[in-house]
């Protein structure tokens, strides 16, 4: 097996993400060493079962040795974390994280951190609706995109850092893309934030409908809605979290939603069935080139089957 591009990993947080992270990273051969920790000292017990890395009980323990660090925290955390462990660093180590939103991460970590050139914020494409450490799995980066950015307000970020982070996720499994943080953002709040919003709206319309019993409503799921669900079954911190630290760019989405919505209520109410079926076949179109790209399969479960 060739050299790890990583000597020790640290992973701050041990959710779906952070625990995925470790198995990935031993299993692949992306780092020699693992340190994981948590705020929950619950999920360090669990961490410690499941044989994931050294556990630290402090995120200063943590990252003392750590040539990377990746915070894999709900991102409304990922501040405070930055200005507990910044002191400690090594002044080699590379600091990454995994949030779903980039300039709220990089606004709350940046002036905390010793070297900003080697800051490298991230986004693995990747997940599931659960949550803990339980949850996560090696596979989980496989054939995914992660996203990593050059925050502005830096001068340059570290060109050494940015290719020894590439080459960690390429072993995981991604294709890395390099972005801007707010490029990154819009994106993600068309393909996921815009997304999730929806489903849990359309969930608790459900729930709150008076003249369709619950029962009903599960009964008859497999209609569409049982897909909604397992999206609105996703982890509520972390969602509060990606809302309130990605407004600007997620309330422009809803914006345009809206409008195009009202088109569609507009085209049913005056029966223009051709727009109807116009609108649909250019969606149908959109679903069939996310499946040629590689990003799903055509099962009828999505191929999540999780
Ligand atoms: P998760 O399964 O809920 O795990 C998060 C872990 O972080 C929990 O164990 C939590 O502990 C711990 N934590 C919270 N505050 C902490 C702190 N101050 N110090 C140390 N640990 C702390 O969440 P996840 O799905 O892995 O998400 C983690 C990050 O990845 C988020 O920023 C999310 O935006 C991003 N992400 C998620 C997905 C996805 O599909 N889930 C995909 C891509 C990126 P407690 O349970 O005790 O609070």
């Amino acid at each position: 097996m060739s050299t790890p591009p990583v000597q020790t990993l640290a992973i701050i947080g041990i959710g779906l993400i952070g625990s995925s992270l470790a198995r990935a990273a031993r299993e692949k051969g992306a780092a020699e060493h693992i340190c994981l920790t948590d705020a929950s000292a619950d999920v360090r017990q669990r961490a410690r079962e499941l044989e994931l890395g050294e556990i630290c009980e402090t995120v200063t323990d943590c990252i003392r040795e750590a040539d990377l660090v990746i915070v894999a925290t709900p991102v409304g955390a990922m501040g405070d974390i930055a200005g507990e462990f910044a002191g400690a660093l090594s002044p080699s180590a590379i600091v990454s994280d995994v949030g779903s939103v980039k300039q709220a991460v990089v606004d709350a970590m940046l002036p905390h951190l010793p070297n900003p050139a080697r800051f490298v914020p991230g986004h693995p494409i990747a997940g599931t609706e659960r949550s803990g450490p339980d949850a996560g799995f090696a596979s989980l980066f496989d054939g995914r995109w992660c996203i990593l950015c050059e925050p502005d307000g830096v001068e340059r970020t570290d060109e050494e850092a940015l290719a020894k982070l590439t080459a960690f996720w390429e072993v995981l499994g991604s294709t890395v893309e390099v972005m801007g943080v707010k490029e990154h953002d819009r994106i993600l709040a068309i393909t996921s934030h815009l997304p999730h919003l929806i489903a849990f709206n359309i969930v608790g319309t459900a729930a709150d409908l008076e003249t369709v019993t619950e029962g009903d409503v599960v009964k008859y799921s497999a209609g569409g809605f049982r897909d909604f669900t397992r999206i609105a079954a996703s982890d509520p911190v972390m969602w509060r979290d990606v809302f309130l630290n990605n407004k600007d760019a997620v309330l422009e989405m809803l914006g345009r939603f809206n409008e195009d919505l009202s088109a569609l209520q507009r085209a049913i109410r005056w029966g223009e069935g051709d727009a109807l079926k116009a609108f649909f076949e250019r969606a149908r179109g959109i679903r069939q080139s996310i499946v040629d790209a590689g990003q799903d399969t055509d099962e009828d479960d999505f191929g999540r089957g999780r």
